[in-house]
């Protein structure tokens, strides 16, 4: 039973957050286009060269190396049962790219879940966030701090700012995600895909919004 999602919106809104919750509860990898390239800049291979000064400035990396990249991902054995797409597609052309992927495969999307948050909030939630450094949990210095400070609930690695979540960059995303990423709303709304939610609230709360709207797997 094989669910396949795409959990849509802004840098901030908790896209990373929730596709892991739903990841552990229902057995389907979390797949993150952002977590990935990120792993290849730390690595310094040449995908992580090309992205760096793209992903730096808060700009999108080319559609062509992220298209290549998930082109990739789906074909591993473990996206048979599924998956959550976190942060692809980003672009018009990246949403065209994947259904003609996935109608090659037959295998079509069941959700698109569009989080909506406000603009201030999102700031507000970018500047103070903390990822760890080992295994990208995200956490927050005022609304979701780890047991121990600085440290990774989950795997003790230790929590980093990331670059781009610098104020200033943080602005520079958020206005790539409304003239670059918005217009997906209107192309996942004329496939009849499209369900949406405030995802401001408890993070527990709203992954259970989201259970509701994804409800069984198909
Ligand atoms: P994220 O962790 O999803 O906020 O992604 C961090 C950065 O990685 C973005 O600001 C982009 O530079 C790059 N990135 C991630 N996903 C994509 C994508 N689908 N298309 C283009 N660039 C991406």
């Amino acid at each position: 039973m094989a669910m396949r999602l795409i959990l849509l919106g802004p840098p901030g809104a908790g896209k990373g957050t929730q596709a892991k919750l739903i990841s552990g509860r229902r057995g389907i990898p979390q797949i993150s286009t952002g977590d990935i390239l990120r792993q290849a800049v730390a690595d310094g291979t040449p995908l992580g060269k090309e992205a760096k000064g793209h992903m730096d400035r808060g700009a999108l990396v080319p559609d062509e190396v992220v298209i290549g990249l998930i082109r990739d991902r789906l074909a591993q054995p473990d996206c048979a049962k599924g998956y959550i797409l976190d942060g692809f597609p980003r672009t018009v052309a990246q949403a065209q790219a994947l259904d003609a992927m996935l109608g090659a495969m037959g295998t079509p999307l069941h959700h698109v879940v569009a989080v909506h948050v406000e603009e201030e909030a999102l700031v507000e939630r970018l500047s103070g966030r903390r990822t760890c450094s080992q295994c990208q949990r995200p956490y927050h210095v005022r609304f979701n701090l780890p047991k121990t400070e600085g440290v990774c609930d989950a795997c003790g690695g230790g929590l980093l700012q990331r670059d781009d979540d610098r104020e200033e960059t943080v602005r520079r995303r958020l206005s790539v995600y409304r003239q670059q990423t918005e217009p997906l709303l209107a192309y996942y709304k004329g496939a009849g895909l499209l369900k949406e939610l405030v995802g401001e609230g408890k993070i527990e709360e709203i992954a259970e919004q989201i259970d509701r709207i994804i409800g069984h797997a198909r």
